[in-house]
């Protein structure tokens, strides 16, 4: 992977906050010919489409981060939309990319698509072992084809698809919406209002008690291209910090890194989710992979881009 700077690269959702990431490393290290599209370019999940961009642009090495993602709220309220689009957007660029001799592809999924029982921390082989949390049922099966289509591309055709599956992501580019977006972005936006205001107190959702672990997207950006790098596998790998905090600590620390004073009110009519979603990634530290960067950092890197982007 490393070999070659001028191979053709095609980062499939390079606006969001993964794809993002990914191209800020590639670009890091050197890498001239990457193919990007935006929304408007090409839409991901016209068939006809994806299979001309294919035929035409022909990559080598194809990143598939494009995704319809959302926080609980989110896939609560747009189950059909969660469901379809990512299947329509991974089947065609999963099947194009082999059909028009893409020598690699990376998928990138989520922890959610594990069972919501499931023993923590959670191994790879725990998928399909259980029922999901159903908050997030409708992304996670469309994650889950998405790995299987990969494995049954390299039984099938000796084709070299892996899958990567991330914990909780934060960082530069994510989606800051009020209600739609993940429990960090939405917090760090709704401190920041509230600092800004001069309120005296803040909501946040559920009970405060449920555990997640979170990842700097630049580490998992790292991870990427280790991965595209150093693992060829039939099995999808797990990528995460291997931290894990309470929902109310990480409110604490959100708090303290925005500088709001006031105090937390929690509405526990709101749902908490899975109790706990830690991931064993063993297998990946097995290989030489270690995230750097730690969540404190992680968040005042995050406050300062969303300072100079959302904000202004
Ligand atoms: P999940 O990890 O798939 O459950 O997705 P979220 O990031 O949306 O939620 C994680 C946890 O944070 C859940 O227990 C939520 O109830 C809690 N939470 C607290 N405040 C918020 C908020 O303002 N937005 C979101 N999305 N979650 C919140």
């Amino acid at each position: 992977f490393f070999s070659d700077k001028s191979a053709k690269i095609f980062v499939a959702g390079h606006r969001g906050l993964v794809g993002s990431a990914i191209v800020r490393k590639l670009r890091h290290l050197g890498f001239t010919n990457l193919v990007l599209r935006t929304h408007l370019e090409l839409d991901l999940t016209r068939q006809n489409d994806v299979e001309s961009f294919f035929a035409t642009e022909k990559p080598r090495f194809v990143i598939l981060a494009a995704a319809k993602v959302g926080g609980i709220h989110a896939n609560n309220t747009y189950p059909a939309d969660f469901i379809s689009i990512n299947l329509q957007i991974q089947t065609n660029v999963i099947d194009s990319s082999y059909r028009h001799g893409v020598s690699k592809l990376l998928f990138l999924g989520s922890s959610c698509i594990y069972p919501k029982f499931a023993p923590q921390p959670i191994p790879e082989d725990a998928l399909l072992t259980g029922p999901l949390e159903p908050t997030n049922e409708w992304y996670a099966v469309a994650k889950i084809a998405g790995i299987k289509m990969c494995q049954a591309y390299r039984i099938q055709y000796n084709w070299d698809a892996i899958s990567g599956m991330p914990t909780n992501l934060y960082g530069p580019n994510d989606n800051f919406h009020p209600e739609n977006s993940h429990v960090l972005p939405a917090l760090m936006r709704r401190f920041h209002k509230a600092k800004v205001k001069g309120a005296k107190e803040v909501v946040v959702w559920g009970t405060g008690s449920p555990l997640r672990e979170f990842l700097h997207v630049d580490d998992l950006a790292d991870a990427v291209v280790f991965m595209m790098e150093s693992y060829s596998g039939l099995g999808h790998m797990n990528v995460g910090s291997g931290k894990e905090v309470s929902i109310k600590e990480l409110a604490e620390l959100v708090k303290d890194v925005v500088g709001f004073e006031g105090k937390l009110v929690w509405d526990t009519s709101k749902p908490d989710g899975t109790p706990r979603k830690l991931m064993d990634s063993s297998k990946l530290a097995a290989l030489g992979w270690t995230p750097k960067i730690s969540l404190r950092d992680g968040l005042v890197d995050t406050y300062k881009w969303y300072l100079q982007h959302v904000e202004q």
